[in-house]
């Protein structure tokens, strides 16, 4: 579509993985759709990228949000990757159905990635079309918000439109676009892409601009690219520490699915578990549970050992000490991983000094909560009550009783008011996180009756997680039993 630039909102790009990384995309369009339609808007995103959320609101946004008008100084283009798979790997990913606009340094001087996902095929699409549906980019739009307010790493979500077409799944579905904003697109699978065709100094190029970009840091380490590789991992143990810290299960931790950056990436099948099960899987096409959600940790040390391996050349000149030096970081995942977890589940016991016992007092919890199929969200929150003397019903289990003795005692070593510690701990455990089946009703009137209202009611409570609101219980309770377990579903 031909638009005069001058009409055009003001995005102040600066594209410098277009300009530096040659090589590592192909210049492309998106795919003309027929009648663009704006869904949702993120003000405040919009507003931190330095963009006037009133201008967007217009058809002119939805042009530009669908990829129908390109919007002055982008760069459109689809990023090459390659990733493992459910343990497979796969030398020709790349985006399939994205379109990295190109990049705005926002207010607070961060570098941003502005991507389309949903624009159509590129010389990455496979067998795809390119496409994505509404019920899925609302999703990806809802979690990316939550995950965010929870103060979790997370790619987020500028713009949701509709395109007026039809794309087909199993049924028709509307077609939609999301647009998406990260601190990059870098991924694990972009260092393989060419590790795997054996071309170091093409993964040196990549290395020297991630540094540059996200772990400026390290380049002023004695040896850079450990100390890139150091820092991935510090960031991953982060990130995974954060998801076992609130129930997140991803479901799909391909290594095309993990930033460099530490950021949460592509919302396909993930969830939030109800009751507490280690071994909690909902995507469907997971069957073995190799992303369930006690494995997050160790899959991520796995993903991040892939990473290791495209950086052997870089790292010394003798192959076997490198694989040396970065067997060693990859095995420090472990501790710096346990290191965040605990600190996470010390704040959501209230607890701000570190005794050895914490891991035990924390560990029985958990245990007492896998026996008695306790809520994961729901027990936190209603522990800061328990302190405060109300300990009815928080876990069903004989044994509650004594847990809650030795943890009052750990408390009052630390001498704090139950009051200021409740208050403390009803700031880091949420009352209200995106429920499966709550995600699922909004899903439903949205895209089969276009009524987006219970989509917004939960998008408002899951974007201020930890505040109560009046006349929402509905939505601090797990799902009704159900016959059927739930499932998530890939190839959004
Ligand atoms: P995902 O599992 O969504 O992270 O995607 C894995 C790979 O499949 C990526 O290379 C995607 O770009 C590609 N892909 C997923 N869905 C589609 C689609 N509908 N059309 C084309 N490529 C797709
Ligand atoms: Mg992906």
């Amino acid at each position: 579509m031909n638009v005069a630039t001058d009409i055009l909102p003001r995005f102040k790009f600066d594209n410098s993985f277009a300009r530096s990384l040659d090589g590592f995309f192909v210049p492309w369009q998106a795919t003309q759709v027929a009648a663009p339609r704006l869904w949702l808007l993120n003000h405040d995103l919009a507003r931190e990228l330095g963009l006037d959320p009133a201008e967007l609101e217009s058809a002119l946004g939805a042009a530009i949000f669908s990829g129908n008008v390109v919007p002055p100084g982008a760069t459109p283009l689809a990023q090459a990757y390659a990733g493992h798979q459910f343990g497979g790997f796969s030398p020709k990913l790349g985006d399939g159905r994205a379109l990295l606009l190109g990049e705005i340094v926002d207010v607070n001087n961060r570098r941003r990635d502005i991507q389309l996902k949903g624009s159509g095929p590129t010389p990455f699409s496979r067998n795809g079309d390119g496409k994505a549906a509404l019920g899925p980019v609302l999703r990806e739009y809802l979690i990316g918000e939550a995950m965010h307010a929870l103060g979790v790493p997370t790619t987020r979500a500028l713009a949701a439109v509709t395109t007026g077409e039809i794309v087909h799944r199993e049924t028709p579905l509307p077609g939609a676009v999301l647009t998406r904003v990260a601190a990059s697109h870098i991924r694990v699978g972009t260092f393989q892409y060419f590790a795997a065709r054996g071309e170091a100094d093409r993964t040196k190029q990549l290395a020297d601009y991630v540094i540059a970009r996200h772990y400026p840091d390290a380049g002023q380490a004695q040896n850079p690219y450990l100390a890139l590789f150091e820092a991935v991992v510090g960031a991953q143990a982060f990130l995974v520490a954060r998801w076992m810290s609130i129930g997140f299960i991803h479901g799909v931790m391909n290594t095309d699915n993990m930033t460099i950056s530490g950021e949460t990436i592509d919302y396909g099948p993930c969830a939030f578990m109800d009751a507490y099960s280690p071994g909690t899987v909902f995507s469907s096409i997971d069957s073995h549970g190799r992303y369930a959600y006690a494995n997050q940790p160790p899959i991520a040390k796995w993903n991040l050992a892939r990473l290791a391996e495209t950086l052997i050349p870089l790292i010394n000149d003798n192959t076997e000490r490198s694989i040396e030096i970065l067997t060693e970081a990859i095995n420090a995942f472990s501790d710096k991983y346990n290191g965040y977890w605990i600190a996470a589940m010390r704040a959501k016991l209230g607890l701000t000094m570190q005794e050895d016992s914490d891991w035990d007092l924390t560990n029985d919890l958990l245990s007492m909560m896998e026996e008695a199929g306790a809520d994961f969200t729901g027990t936190f929150r209603r522990l800061s009550r328990a302190i405060l003397g109300d300990d009815t019903s928080v876990v069903d289990a004989i044994a509650f009783k004594s847990w809650m003795r030795r943890w009052r005692a750990r408390l009052q070593q630390e001498g704090r008011a139950p009051e200021v510690v409740a208050t403390e701990m009803d700031r880091v455990n949420p009352i209200y996180i995106p429920r499966n089946h709550k995600v699922e009703e909004a899903l439903s009137a949205a895209v089969e009756r276009g009524n987006m209202a219970p989509f917004s009611h939960l998008l408002n409570l899951v974007s201020r997680p930890f505040d109560e609101v009046a006349g929402n219980e509905a939505f601090t309770q797990p799902a009704p039993a159900s016959p059927i377990p739930y499932q998530t579903f890939c190839g959004t």
